[in-house]
């Protein structure tokens, strides 16, 4: 019996191989004594902006931040209805809530986890004014029936890219479909930074002036405050952490995808395994699989040293906190939130760890 412990995580092994040039970093840091709002974060903002070849890119503190702000800047009135995915993380939901618009839920599709076109249209009132797409455990949404959906509707489309950095759709970027896009650079994200942080790519010069003042008091010059803006900037030290690591997200995501295949090709048909479409390159933030028995399949797991994570374990309209949601119903959610588990997949691991991951799973009885 092998009892090396396979952990879901681990963010020391993963930030080993950036070890020496995050101490650097750090110590030109201390030395140049600059710590908000600096060069690093107008580099960063550069590069990741090149990245999508976008020119708009606001650093913010956090994804829910990057959301919320997106909103801020769209000045939608109470009660307007943003359609958001009903099996999402919390946040996204959040940040319509404390904008004072009413999330609208559509179901998933049972297949790739991601809103469901057809269901977006049933959902449309006179009141939508914003879809807020996310692009689930790593994978684009299908973005050409989205885009189309917008456009007709003369809706905002604000994509929810904290699971995505890197996954493309017919060759396009994640990040470049909508009016905003929102990043997390939370530490586990496939673009992880040592503390929170995150960013927003938006496509108009006065979308991006406004959201440079909203992340900044709502001033546009020192002292001057034009708007009723926040405090959430990218913290400086986090963009130099984040300059590091950008050069090799590429490397990140293959390495993932490589681990990915692993378990595609090594799985039995007992699970349920995300699809595999050549429209979408998934850069598999979360590899999630589906089974009746997940909690008895996590239990067994752990016993064999393995760790696991349930993205997630309760829908978004079952929350406490969405109390006014709790008695709707959302069967696909459901379903999703009570059969899936998110095994081992990460820049941490070795492809001998999934070997072993594969081999435990494939003799669960
Ligand atoms: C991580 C995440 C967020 C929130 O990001 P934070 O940086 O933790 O605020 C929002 N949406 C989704 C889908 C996420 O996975």
């Amino acid at each position: 019996m092998n009892h090396t412990i396979i952990p879901y995580e681990n963010l020391k092994t993963l930030n080993k191989p950036f070890e020496d040039e995050l101490k650097q970093k750090f110590s030109d840091f201390l030395d140049k004594g600059w710590y908000i709002l600096g060069e690093e974060v107008s580099l960063f903002e550069k590069e990741f902006g090149d990245f999508h070849n976008e020119k708009y890119v606001v650093g913010v503190a956090n994804g829910l931040d990057a959301l919320i702000l997106s909103l801020k800047c769209c000045n939608f009135k109470t009660g307007d209805e943003v359609i958001v995915p009903s099996n999402t993380y919390i946040a996204t939901i959040l940040a319509i809530l404390h904008c004072g618009l009413t999330p609208v839920f559509v179901e998933p599709d049972i297949a790739t986890y991601n809103i469901n076109p057809e269901e977006i249209k049933k959902a449309l009132t006179k009141r939508t004014v914003a879809i807020m797409l996310v692009h689930l455990y790593g994978q684009c949404c299908d973005m050409d029936a989205i885009t189309s959906i917008a456009k007709e509707n003369n809706l905002k489309l604000i994509e929810d890219c904290a699971q995505a950095h890197g996954a493309t759709f017919k060759g396009q970027i994640a990040g470049t479909f909508g009016d905003f896009s929102a990043f997390s650079f939370y530490p586990t994200k496939n673009l992880g930074a040592l503390g929170d942080a995150g960013a927003i790519i938006c496509k108009s010069e006065d979308d991006y002036n406004t959201l440079r003042q909203l992340r900044n008091y709502g001033s546009e010059k020192k002292y001057h405050n034009g708007i009723v803006g926040y405090n959430s900037r990218l913290d400086e030290i986090q963009a130099a952490f984040l300059r590091i690591k950008l050069p090799h997200l590429r490397e990140i995501n293959a390495h993932k995808k490589k681990l990915a295949s692993i378990y595609h090709s090594g799985l039995s048909n007992d699970f349920i395994k995300p699809v595999i479409n050549s429209d979408f390159k998934n850069v598999y933030h979360i590899f999630n699989i589906r089974h009746q028995e997940r909690d008895r399949l996590k239990d067994y797991l752990l016993a064999n040293h393995i760790g696991t994570e349930i993205h997630y374990p309760i829908s978004p309209h079952r929350q406490k906190a969405l109390k006014a949601m709790n008695h709707l119903n959302y069967p696909i959610s459901s379903e999703i939130h009570r059969t899936t588990l998110s095994l081992p997949c990460s820049f941490a691991h070795q492809t001998d760890d999934i070997h072993r991951v594969v081999d435990v799973l494939n003799k669960f009885k």
